[in-house]
């Protein structure tokens, strides 16, 4: 057996069922094991890898800073991270950003600043969240808490407390559970993880005047569907909803660790204050070049364009394995967040498609997730839809 997997499975705390697969390095939308196989990439390292891989602008952007300085903590001021402040603030149309390391860290700082704005508004601790089933979050004892998958909270619990779940795309599920304790509604504006699910326009737009009526912050995670991947820069634009709070992470920093919440000044100026949340790491140098690098090269090549020009010919492959293959029910997403929903499982078609060179991945038992890098051609496409279909064909 491969020596790298076999440390693995030996030295590595066992929360993964890996592919047996090992990644050695990556040139473009293609990904190369260490036995030379070459695999089209449609997951992307979950949806992080928006720019591609061995994107020289980015690598030498990473480079200049290393030699300069990777971390100062945030008891000073540091060049890379007062800039990408103001660039995650103007893409995101928001006032004030926190950096974090992690998607589920921008998660807990949202819920602590929804938390504290509450606080400060009557005194009291007892608030309640409102959050979505079918959710993810995150795995941290607060992300996870409101988090919509019982089977993932519960050798865990008590969370956090004070959260209640709604279902995704039922407004008056969510009206039944508002109370005077409840300060916050978190949901992801496309679901990711509980199977690609885009909000319905009516059911956004009406938790949106629902917290307005009810003084409310919502908080949408854009973790997974943010940063162009529904071929908006944000996936809340293309329902003209602003959040109070936004999550962002994954592709945020293309490969290197980092995260972010941001929100409006009135939240901002009514919640955290010098004390209340911090991190070693956030925010540092290095970190903060790469989500420089990520905007500049954002706004440069018009990402968001490029996602939404080709999203008709993504669709258009994917709906064609649909109605060629019988396992295939349905295609949903939005943008490059596709799935198809099988009525088997996906384990199978994940593993075939593997063996001829496409890597997918699943968001639950009987979807099929595709992710790709935002920076796929039609070829790509075409490429994926060969690959694909023998794999169907052979599941
Ligand atoms: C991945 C993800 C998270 C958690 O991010 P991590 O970086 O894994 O902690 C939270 N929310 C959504 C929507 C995600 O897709």
């Amino acid at each position: 057996m491969n020596k790298y997997i076999e440390l693995g499975d030996e030295y590595l705390l066992h929360t993964y069922n890996r592919f047996p697969v090992v990644i050695e390095r990556g040139d473009g939308v293609r990904l190369f094991d260490d036995e030379g196989k070459e695999y089209l990439d449609f997951a992307a390292g979950i949806a992080v890898y928006g720019l591609g891989y061995g994107n020289r602008e980015f690598n030498e952007a990473l480079k200049r800073q290393i030699d300069k300085i990777m971390h100062t903590s945030n008891l000073y001021y540091n060049e890379p991270c007062c800039l990408a402040s103001k660039e995650v603030c103007d893409a995101a149309k928001m006032d004030r950003v926190f950096f974090t390391n992690s998607g589920a860290e921008a998660i807990e700082g949202a819920v602590k600043t929804a938390r504290k704005y509450a606080y400060l508004k009557d005194g009291s601790t007892d608030h309640n969240i409102i959050a979505m089933e079918h959710s993810f979050h995150g795995r941290t004892m607060g992300a996870l808490s409101v988090t919509g998958n019982a089977h993932y909270r519960e050798a865990f619990e008590p969370g956090i407390g004070n959260v209640k779940f709604a279902t995704f795309n039922d407004l008056d599920s969510v009206k039944a559970l508002i109370d005077d304790k409840t300060c916050a509604v978190i949901m992801e504006t496309v679901q990711g993880e509980g199977g690609i699910h885009p909000s319905d326009e009516e059911f956004i737009k009406g938790v949106r005047k629902l917290c307005d009526e009810k003084g409310l912050l919502l908080i949408l995670d854009e973790i997974q569907c943010g940063m162009g991947r529904t071929g908006y820069m944000f996936a809340f634009e293309k329902y003209g909803v602003k959040p109070d709070i936004v999550t962002i992470a994954k592709a945020l920093g293309n490969g290197v660790p980092v995260g972010a919440f941001a929100m409006k000044e009135a939240v901002a100026e009514n919640s955290m204050v010098p004390g209340d949340h911090g991190t070693t790491y956030g925010g540092n140098p290095f970190a903060c070049a790469a989500v420089l690098e990520v905007l500049r090269q954002f706004k440069e090549r018009d990402i968001v364009s490029h996602v939404r020009e080709l999203t008709p010919a993504l669709e258009a492959a994917l709906d064609e394995l649909k109605d060629k293959h019988g396992i295939v029910k349905d295609r949903r997403g939005a943008g490059f967040m596709q799935a198809l929903e099988l009525d088997c499982s996906v384990t199978d078609v994940i593993n075939r498609a593997r063996e001829n060179g496409l890597l997918v991945i699943s968001a639950g038992a009987n979807i099929l997730r595709l992710v790709p890098p935002l920076v796929i051609e039609k070829d790509d496409i075409e490429n994926m839809k060969i690959r694909l279909d023998k794999a169907l064909s052979e599941s």
